[in-house]
């Protein structure tokens, strides 16, 4: 069959192939301890839930304004400006299915042909695969363990020329947990505001830190009209399956974001956005409770990774991945990479990893190995999966 050609530029996020590969191993009777999925294993809160139910009762299940239903743009606009501390009203606001809907959006809104998006890599997958799609030019801008996961700023200087339209950052990060210090995003800020560039700020996991407080580029002087803030209720609340997230940017970009949404799915679910109300102004203890209990697993989980012969691992501020460094345990074992060494373990010790490559392309010059673990699953389980990967990389 034929199908238009431009699909063949679409990627795919590869840590739902993986969780599909695990589940066919379940179903074969197999007991496989999954860390593949970025999703948290708490449940909605209850007083969440309540609202949509409420919501549903009353009968909020008609069509909704394209964009987002006012109360609920006026709820976001107000958390984001105290949060951020910034002066955003309800003109700058966009909900969406999702903050994945938000990306696919701004980079639909902002690339022409041959225009240039530099991209984390390590990074979302999403990115570079809609950069590919709108036949845009996906620069990778590498992220380096050697600075926690963060970039050097000449070399992004040296990704700028005048083709460059937008800039994605990710803060705290999915892969690495890295995450990016007031100075990083100034010297980001310095860059585009003298190129004239938008950045893309995605901002998902802003909520789970360990240390220190959240920094968002858009706070910086000169940057909220050029800044298109991604955030939503997916792993803040535990909410990945209600699909609710939105962007924030400046009134005549949420326009457009707005006339896809329109376009595409017409509005977000009615009585969804009474749920994102009251997690936004409801009480806060349960965010407050999960990531106390994902800085617990992320002490476990650093301090067993680290007790495993051929693994070294950073300790991550942010986000609820773990991103080791695995390059000694690939040779130990005479595997080639990461990508050997993830299907190793999951065919043999029932342990389900993303590689490396699941995050993008390795950078030119990039020598060593690594695999994603979530750590977003119970202590039980972070110790019986620690204990399957010991035995195999030191057998
Ligand atoms: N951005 C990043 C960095 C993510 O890791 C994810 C989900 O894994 C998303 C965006 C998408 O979130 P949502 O569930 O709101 O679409």
């Amino acid at each position: 069959m034929e199908f238009a050609e431009r699909l063949k530029k679409l990627g795919i996020e590869n840590a739902f192939n993986v969780l599909g590969k695990v589940l066919k191993l379940r179903e074969q009777g197999k007991d496989v301890i999954s860390f593949c999925i970025g999703e948290p294993d708490f449940d909605t809160p209850e007083n969440i839930k309540k609202a949509a139910i409420e919501a549903l009762n009353n009968n909020m299940t008609h069509y909704g304004p394209s964009g987002g239903l006012p109360v609920f743009k006026r709820t976001i606009a107000q958390y984001i400006s105290k949060t951020r501390k910034i002066n955003v009203g309800e003109e700058n606001v966009c909900i969406s299915a999702g903050a994945k809907a938000i990306i696919y959006y701004t980079i639909h809104s902002l690339l022409n042909p041959g225009d240039e998006a530099i991209y984390p890599n390590p990074g979302y997958p999403t990115y570079e695969s809609v950069i590919n799609f709108v036949e845009g030019k996906a620069i990778p801008l590498p992220l380096l363990e050697s600075k926690e996961f963060s970039f050097d700023v000449n070399t992004l200087m040296k990704l700028i020329t005048e083709k460059t339209k937008l800039i994605i950052i990710n803060t705290p990060q999915n892969p690495t947990g890295g995450f990016l210090s007031k100075k990083d995003l100034q010297a980001i800020a310095d860059i585009a505001i003298k190129n004239n560039i938008f950045v893309l700020s995605d901002e998902i996991y802003s909520r789970i830190l360990y240390e220190g407080e959240f920094n968002s580029i858009v706070s910086i002087p000169g940057m909220l009209e050029r800044t298109i803030l991604v955030d939503g209720f997916s792993k803040t609340y535990a909410m990945t399956g209600w699909r609710l997230g939105f962007g924030v940017a400046n009134k005549e970009l949420i326009q457009e974001l707005t006339n896809l949404e329109n376009n595409c799915v017409a509005c977000t679910t009615t009585f969804n956005q009474f749920a994102g109300i009251e997690a936004l102004t409801g009480p806060q203890d349960s965010v407050i409770e999960m990531v106390k209990k994902y800085r617990e697993r992320r002490d476990l989980i650093v301090d067993l990774l680290n007790s495993i012969r051929g693994i070294s691992c950073l300790k991550p501020k942010g986000s609820f991945y773990v991103f080791p460094n695995v390059t000694q345990a690939c040779r130990n074992l005479g595997l080639k990479d990461a990508d050997e060494l993830q299907d190793y373990l999951l065919n043999n010790y029932g342990v389900a990893v993303l590689a490396r490559t699941s995050f993008g392309k390795k950078n030119k010059d990039e020598a060593e190995e690594y695999i994603r673990i979530s750590y977003a699953t119970s202590k039980d389980n972070i110790r019986e999966g620690l204990k399957r990967i010991k035995q195999a990389l030191e057998k």
